[in-house]
C-alpha cells in the first residue's frame, strides 16, 4: 500500500541527504525484510490429493486443473508417479482489486494438487502399486475422491460396470484398513502405560478404542465426534480417513448441469458422512481448458448451461473444505491474495508473508474489501475514514485488504 511504496522511493534519493539516510537506517531492515518476504514468500503449501479407482478420470481432471501434463489414457495405472500441480484459486475480488490498483504483477492464492496413483482393491495388502499411495495421501491436507458417474462403453471399468457406490466402498475400505493398522499399533504401544496407571495414556487409549470400533464398523475416522480436549490426540494419529474429503462426481457432458442417477446415489450415501459432493465433467472440462479465446470459452460454457468451468468451483470448494480464508495486499508493485486459516489473527496473517512480519508485528492497517471497491482507492478509503488500524488481537476477515507495520 501507499506507505510502503513511498519508502521504497526514498531508497533512490541521493545518499548525501542526512535526513534521508537517517530515515533509511530506521526503515532499512523493514524494507529489506519486506522484499525478502515478497520474494521468498512462504506460501502455505496446501495440498489436495486426487484419489479414485483407475479409469475414473483422475488424470483428466488433474490436467484440467493444473495444465500439467499428466498422462491420460484408456487403461489403468497410467498415472504411475504422483503428479503435482500448483493451481491459482480463482477469485473475482483479486481481479477487481487489480483493475483498481493496476499493479505490475498479480498473484492469486494457490493450492497444490497431487494426482495419486495406485489405489485399487487390495492396495493396502500390496495390490497394484501397493502402499505407495499411503505416503502421498498422508502428506495431503484434504482428499478429492473422484467417482466415475459417466457411462461410456469405450472406457474400461476395472470392475466391469459403472457403480460409484461400490467404487467408493472399495477405496474407503483400503483407507480404513490402513487406519486400522495405525490405530492397532498405537494401542499396542500404549497398553503398557495404561496397565501401570498412567491417566493420560488411559484417556488416549479410550479414544483409540473409539477409532478402532468406528473403523471396524466400516466408517471413516472423521465420523468420530472429538471432544476439544481430545482433538490433538486425534490429529497426531494422522489417519487417512480423518482428512476432509470432497467427492467429485465425474459425469458426462449432458449431466454437468443437473447430475444423473449415479450422482443421486452418491449424494444419498454421503449425506450421513459429513462430506461434500461436487459434479464435474472432466472430459468436457478438458476440452474447455484447451480453448484460449475467452469468447469461445464462454460460448462453450453457455451451451453446457454453465456460468464458469466446473474446475473453478472445484478449486474454490477444496479451498473452503480446508477452512481457508483470503486476505489481500494491494500495492503498485503487486496485488496479491494470501491464504490464512479461518480465525487467524493479524500477526498470524502477517506471518504468511514473512515470519519477521509476525515476530515484529506492530499493527495492521485494514480496509474491508467492499469499502475498497465501493470507494475505488486507498486514498478515498482514508478520506472517508474507513481505514481501520488494528492490533495483535484482530481476527482477519475474508477479503480484508491489509498493510502491516512491523519492526525487526
Ligand atoms: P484415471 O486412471 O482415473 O487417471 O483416468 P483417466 O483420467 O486417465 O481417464 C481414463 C479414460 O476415461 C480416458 O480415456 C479419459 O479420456 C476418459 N474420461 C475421463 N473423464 C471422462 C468423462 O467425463 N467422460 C468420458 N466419456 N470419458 C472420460
Amino acid at each position: 500500500m501507499g506507505g510502503l511504496v513511498s519508502l521504497t522511493k526514498l531508497c533512490f534519493l541521493p545518499p548525501d541527504n542526512l535526513f534521508v539516510l537517517k530515515t533509511l537506517k530506521t526503515f532499512e531492515s523493514r524494507i529489506i525484510s519486506y522484499f525478502r518476504g515478497s520474494l521468498n514468500a512462504s506460501i502455505m503449501a496446501l495440498k489436495c490429493g486426487i484419489v479414485g479407482l483407475p479409469n475414473v478420470g483422475k488424470s483428466t481432471l488433474f490436467n484440467c486443473l493444473s495444465n500439467a501434463k499428466a498422462q491420460s489414457a484408456n487403461f489403468p495405472f497410467c498415472t504411475i508417479e504422483p503428479n503435482v500441480g500448483v493451481i491459482n484459486v480463482p477469485d473475482e475480488r483479486l481481479n477487481k482489486l487489480s483493475e483498481l490498483v493496476n499493479p505490475q504483477k498479480v498473484q492469486a492464492a494457490t493450492v497444490e494438487i497431487v494426482d495419486i496413483a495406485g489405489l485399487v482393491k487390495g492396495a493396502s495388502q500390496g495390490e497394484g502399486l501397493g502402499n505407495q499411495f499411503l505416503g502421498n495421501i498422508r502428506e495431503c491436507h484434504a482428499i478429492l475422491h473422484v467417482l466415475r458417474c459417466f457411462d461410456d462403453d469405450n472406457i474400461v471399468h476395472v470392475d466391469g460396470s459403472v457403480d460409484p457406490i461400490r467404487d467408493k466402498e472399495v477405496i474407503d475400505y483400503e483407507l480404513q484398513i490402513k487406519d486400522l493398522e495405525t490405530v492397532d499399533k498405537a494401542i499396542e504401544k500404549i497398553q503398557r502405560q495404561v496397565k501401570i496407571g498412567d491417566k493420560e495414556a488411559a484417556k488416549e487409549y479410550e479414544l483409540l478404542k473409539t477409532y478402532k470400533e468406528t473403523l471396524e464398523a466400516g466408517k471413516a475416522a472423521r465420523t468420530v465426534q472429538l471432544e476439544e480436549k481430545n482433538r490433538e490426540i486425534g490429529e497426531n494419529l494422522f489417519l487417512l480417513t480423518n482428512k476432509p474429503i470432497l467427492y467429485v462426481c465425474n459425469v458426462d457432458e449432458g449431466s454437468v448441469q443437473n447430475g444423473n442417477k449415479h450422482v443421486e446415489c452418491v449424494k444419498e450415501m454421503v449425506a450421513a458422512e459429513n462430506a461434500e459432493v461436487i459434479v464435474v465433467g472432466a472430459g468436457i472440462e478438458s476440452e474447455i481448458t484447451e480453448l484460449t479465446d475467452p469468447d469461445e470459452r464462454e460460448m462453450f460454457l453457455g451451451e453446457l448451461g454453465l456460468e464458469e468451468p466446473g474446475v473453478n468451483r472445484l478449486i474454490r470448494q477444496a479451498y473452503s473444505l480446508l477452512d481457508l480464508r483470503t486476505y489481500f495486499t494491494a500495492g503498485e508493485k503487486e496485488v496479491r491474495a494470501w491464504t490464512i486459516h479461518a480465525g487467524d489473527t493479524a500477526p498470524q496473517a502477517a506471518g504468511v508473508i514473512h515470519t519477521d512480519f509476525e515476530k515484529g508485528f506492530i499493527r495492521a492497517e485494514v480496509i474491508a474489501y467492499n469499502d475498497y471497491v465501493s470507494l475505488g482507492s486507498e486514498n478515498a478509503v482514508k478520506e472517508a475514514g474507513k481505514l481501520k488500524v488494528e492490533g495483535k488481537e484482530y481476527e482477519v476477515q475474508d477479503g480484508d485488504v491489509m498493510h502491516f507495520r512491523f519492526n525487526v
